[in-house]
């Protein structure tokens, strides 16, 4: 039976603890939600926080209770795995195991024998916390590789996973007419949710070949699980007559007000395009995404050390036990490398048994181990090919905050000598509008040298007023 998001915990403490929690959560996806009721199942008292307003994270995204959603398990695979998660979380909370702290974004966090958690506290971010805990589980995610191409701020264009959230969480459509494009998994996720809620999905472009996967059957093989869903969704796309077009990329998104098509073309193996495979598809949407970035901003200030992922990401690296390499500090989820919930939960569990000094079961670890190499192999078969820089123009925007075009990008490279994205940062201001560089960072990387990483390092991981900054250096 499908059970109404509304029933679960939906309510916020106040986050002075004077004493100090056993366990800080940050993130209340499927990896910090495991990982909070794991570890208050082994009687930990946990603060659970999260920058939005219900648990859920990215893939458990569901409708505001004021939409009145009635069946809000129709856009998810794994419902019930979900609402079994946020049943024990109503359970802790109402036993005051874990306290769950909504709209709390943790903008800084400073390690010691006991953490000090700096929050933006509220939808506006108007108020302010410091959560203390003896731990931190770092669950924060990961966020769209967006890779740029002429017409890609047109609006109509929204981001893969955008799209997904549009409708899990706003029950809307970007569009009737709606093509899917980029590379990874989420594109098929995104063009079945599309389907299924009504929009005509006329293709899905992915630039990779998919033959990346054959490369390492037996890795394939120990995750059944992941065949049969590429499958379901296969067959829904099927169904709808979706054409799938492998190793093909929009490279032109066309219209004045509004995106009315795309071009697309064939790539080679580095991902340039093929001259003579051009075709458009007229569309008033466009739902286009490179793959997920993770979210490690608050961890590598800390020092953490990282590891390089396939995808041409930069990840934290752990141990056995999901440990960072700054001590008190776990990390589950993408934020240890792009994997998906089921990992997720895995990774969060683990993480909040070793907090709590029990042993993870074998089958734990086993499934872990499995899912995180089925992770690797879906990274390396979906890295962007070194030469998509060729679908650009002169005056496509890269940085589109402070709409900078690739033209200063490479004048910056080429003529002044910039060899690194920083660089081409100070001399370009690309990477310093309101998102920080999380839409150019991996572009800006590309075109000074670099691979598709993410972007540089943060010292804050969101905007935070002045005021706050204050206050929070005059505590210390
Ligand atoms: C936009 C988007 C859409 C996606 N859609 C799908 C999909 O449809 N299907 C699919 O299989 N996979 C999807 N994914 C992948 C999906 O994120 C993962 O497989 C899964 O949700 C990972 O779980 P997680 O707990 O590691 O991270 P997430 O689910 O991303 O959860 C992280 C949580 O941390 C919170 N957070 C982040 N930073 C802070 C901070 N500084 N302070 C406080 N809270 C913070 C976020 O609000 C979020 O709730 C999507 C990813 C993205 C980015």
């Amino acid at each position: 039976m499908a059970t109404s998001p509304s029933e679960h915990a939906e309510r916020t403490e106040h986050a002075d603890d004077p004493a100090g929690y056993d366990l800080a959560v940050i993130g209340a996806g499927p990896a910090g939600l495991a990982g909070a009721v794991a570890a208050a199942d082994h009687g930990l008292r946990c603060a659970l926080l999260d920058a939005g307003a219900r648990p859920g994270g990215q893939y458990y995204r569901h409708p505001a209770p004021a939409l009145g959603a009635a069946r809000p398990d129709r856009l998810h695979h794994q419902w019930s795995v979900f609402t079994g998660l946020a049943d024990r979380l109503a359970a802790h909370v109402a036993a005051g195991r874990i306290v769950r702290l909504a709209h709390h974004h943790v903008w800084a966090a400073e390690a010691g024998a006991e953490w000090r958690l700096h929050a933006a506290v509220g939808a506006d971010s108007a108020g302010s916390a410091v959560i203390r805990a003896r731990a931190v589980l770092l669950a924060t995610g990961a966020y769209e590789r967006q890779l740029p191409f002429p017409g890609w701020t047109l609006p109509g264009v929204v981001t893969a996973g955008g799209a997904q959230a549009m409708l899990k969480s706003g029950l809307v459509l970007p569009g009737r007419r709606v093509v899917v494009a980029g590379s990874g998994p989420l594109l098929l996720a995104a063009a079945a949710s599309l389907t299924a809620a009504g929009a005509a999905v006329p293709a899905v472009v992915e630039a990779g070949d998919y033959l990346g996967y054959a490369r390492r059957p037996g890795v394939l093989a120990a995750v059944p699980g992941k065949l049969v869903e590429g499958a379901v969704h296969g067959a829904a796309l099927a169904r709808h007559g979706v054409r799938l077009r492998r190793s093909s990329a929009v490279v032109q998104a066309h219209g004045t007000d509004r995106v009315t098509g795309v071009t697309v073309a064939r790539l080679d193996a580095r991902w340039r395009p093929l001259p003579g495979t051009e075709r458009r598809i007229d569309c008033d949407a466009l739902a286009v995404g490179h793959g997920l970035v993770p979210q490690i901003e608050l961890a590598t200030e800390l020092g953490a050390a990282t590891r390089p992922v396939p995808d041409g990401t930069v990840a934290l690296r752990v141990d056995g036990h999901q440990r960072t390499s700054v001590p008190g500090l776990w990390a589950a989820g993408e934020t240890c490398g792009v994997g998906g919930a089921e990992l997720a939960i895995a990774e969060g569990e683990s993480a909040a048994l070793a907090i709590a000094g029990a042993t993870p079961p074998r089958a734990l670890l086993s499934r872990r181990r499995r899912l995180r190499a089925f992770a690797e192999l879906m990274a390396a078969a979906h890295r962007p090919g070194p030469d998509w820089t060729s679908w650009l123009h002169p005056d496509t925007e890269v940085c589109r905050c402070e709409e900078v075009p690739v033209s200063a990008v490479r004048e910056a490279v080429d003529e002044l000598g910039a060899g690194d994205p920083r660089t081409v940062k100070l001399l370009t201001r690309a990477g310093m509008g309101w998102c920080q560089g999380r839409m150019c960072g991996p572009a800006v990387a590309c075109l000074s040298g670099g691979g598709a990483q993410g972007a540089d390092s943060r010292p804050l991981s969101c905007p935070v007023l002045l005021g706050e900054l204050a206050a929070g250096t005059s505590e210390n």
